[in-house]
């Protein structure tokens, strides 16, 4: 349920030349997913096979093939079912989607139109430190994904790679509540982040993993409101945009769809609704095709399969298995290791992340742990392009080094080298310092010493110094480099200031 603790942002309110104007945004998302067969057959769904290497006789509707579920991708559908707080339906069923595009060689679609099998869910969309919106997910339902028509082999004939045909595909249809270009982006990244953690989506973006088809429509200040406390007619008619892969064109395309609808309205035009399509060269949207209904895919109930009936405790079992999610990861980072939020997002945002940084906090200073993992270890990653399953170094690793300056072996400085250190080389942190030299100088007779040498060199300075304070600092500096920056920072401040009778 909704945190008291959020704050539900504004809307986008849009200037147009005669009002203003807010944005309303509903998404179907199109998740693959994450399974190693199809959803109706056994052929496999690896990326990037050879064209058509991966197509069983029923996925190319050879006669008489008949289509058999894959318990495994309706386990996966449950599954993001309660990742997304949803509502599980036992019963539900297939129906036949009916079109012809040479892509899909049976001629219609399967899919779950009147009875799917996720019912009502809810995601909460992350804008930012303390604030979050509510997006209501209508429904989740089952399907096939089609195949790939290819157009640009050869100047004459057209090719076909069935290997996608078959893959099954969750659409996530969201009710209308995504107010701006960001949230949007936000909630596709936050649907991504969930299907993550639960393993049910790989949310390749590129590879075709995740795709949305963006609802956008516009309103006058109140209309949203309205439609909220039941006016079905207060929102405006809506355009669909087909297919996007990138969440910067889902911005960039809503944004400029509600400009153009702007400019219809005010101009004493209506909205027509209909499928368009989003040009990223030209920045802008295109029409595709007015809006299909049902009925004009004669959808009807697949004779080939029965209704999909699964038991609670089935379902009960799926969510005994669920791991802890986004939302409640980070809320624990936030008490049980004194995390700001912002960290606690940065560091929940890939599962892999935050079981590095809990294997690096365990019994150590959260904030320390954190501030190690986010700019150390993330920082060095990227300059490399890992990930961090890639790091080289290991969270023992990593937490040894931090040991170490806190044990005050080492200061913070000669940390950030012996990270390089045993980042490009390897090796035992403990280890590292002792055949180095890296210890830290804590032997206050060396460190006075070195700030003795070089106040008997550096007569004018001191006598600067007597007279501006402030000017301490050149000698703290001098000693430490003297000192190869082992020399404990404190200590030498102290007798820095004690020498010089500051
Ligand atoms: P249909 O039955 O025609 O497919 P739905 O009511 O199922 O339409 O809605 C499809 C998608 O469009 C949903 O994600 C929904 O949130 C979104 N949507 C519906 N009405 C609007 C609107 N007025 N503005 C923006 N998006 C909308
Ligand atoms: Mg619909």
């Amino acid at each position: 349920m909704l945190d008291l603790a959020y704050q539900a942002p504004k809307p986008k309110v849009i200037s147009g030349a005669k009002a203003d104007w807010e944005l309303v945004i509903g998404l179907e998302v199109h998740a693959q997913v994450a399974s190693n067969a199809k959803l109706f057959s056994g052929a496999s769904t690896a990326f990037g096979a050879e064209p058509n290497a991966n197509v069983a006789f029923v996925d190319a509707a050879m006669p008489g093939m008949l289509p058999v579920i894959n318990e495994f991708c309706v386990a996966q559908a449950v599954r993001t079912g309660l990742g997304l707080k949803a509502a599980i339906n036992l019963v539900s069923a297939f129906d036949r989607k009916n079109y012809f595009y040479p892509d899909l060689p049976q001629g219609y679609q399967i899919s779950q139109l009147y009875h799917p099998i996720v019912g009502e869910g809810e995601v909460l969309v992350d804008m930012g430190p303390g604030i979050a919106r509510l997006v209501r997910i209508e429904r989740i339902h089952l399907e096939q994904d089609a195949g790939k028509s290819i157009h640009d082999m050869d100047p004459a004939m057209s090719f076909v790679d069935l290997n996608r045909t078959g893959v099954a595909l969750m659409e996530i249809v969201s009710r209308p509540d995504i107010r701006g270009p960001e949230e949007a982006a936000a909630y596709v990244g936050k649907l991504r982040q969930i299907m993550r953690y639960l393993g049910t989506c790989d949310g390749n973006m590129q590879n075709g993993n995740l795709r949305a088809d963006v609802n956008v429509s516009i309103c006058r200040p109140g209309a949203y409101e309205a439609w909220l406390a039941g006016d079905k007619d207060a929102l405006g008619t809506r355009c669909e945009i087909k297919n996007m892969n990138s969440m910067r064109f889902i911005q960039a395309a809503i944004e400029y769809e509600a400009r153009r609808q702007i400019a219809i309205v005010e101009d004493g035009g209506t909205v027509m609704q209909e499928t368009r399509l989003y040009d990223p060269d030209k920045g802008e949207t295109r029409s595709m095709r007015s809006k299909e209904e049902a009925h004009d895919y004669r959808y009807f109930p697949c004779p080939d399969l029965l209704p999909l009936e699964i038991d609670q405790a089935w379902v009960d079992e799926i969510r005994a298995s669920l791991p802890e999610l986004p939302d409640e990861k980070k809320a624990r980072f936030v008490t049980d290791f004194g995390l700001t939020e912002y960290d606690a997002s940065v560091l929940t945002a890939e599962v892999e992340a935050a079981g590095y940084f809990e294997a690096v906090a365990q019994g150590r200073d959260g904030k320390t742990a954190a501030n190690w993992v986010i700019n150390e270890l993330f920082g060095r990653l990227k300059k490399d392009d890992r990930e961090i399953a890639e790091s080289p170094v290991s969270p023992e690793q990593l937490g040894k080094i931090i040991d170490l300056i806190t044990s005050g072996d080492i200061s913070g400085k000669i940390a950030k080298d012996l990270f390089e250190i045993v980042y490009t080389e390897g090796g035992d942190p403990a280890e590292i310092v002792e055949t180095r030299g890296m210890r830290q100088v804590t032997d206050m007779g060396a460190i006075e010493a070195a700030v003795d040498e070089c106040i008997a060199a550096n007569p004018a300075q001191v006598e600067k110094a007597r007279q501006n304070p402030k000017l301490a600092g050149w000698f703290v500096g001098q000693v430490m480099k003297a000192t190869g920056g082992k020399a404990n920072p404190q200590a030498v401040n102290e007798i820095v200031a004690a020498k010089l009778g500051l």
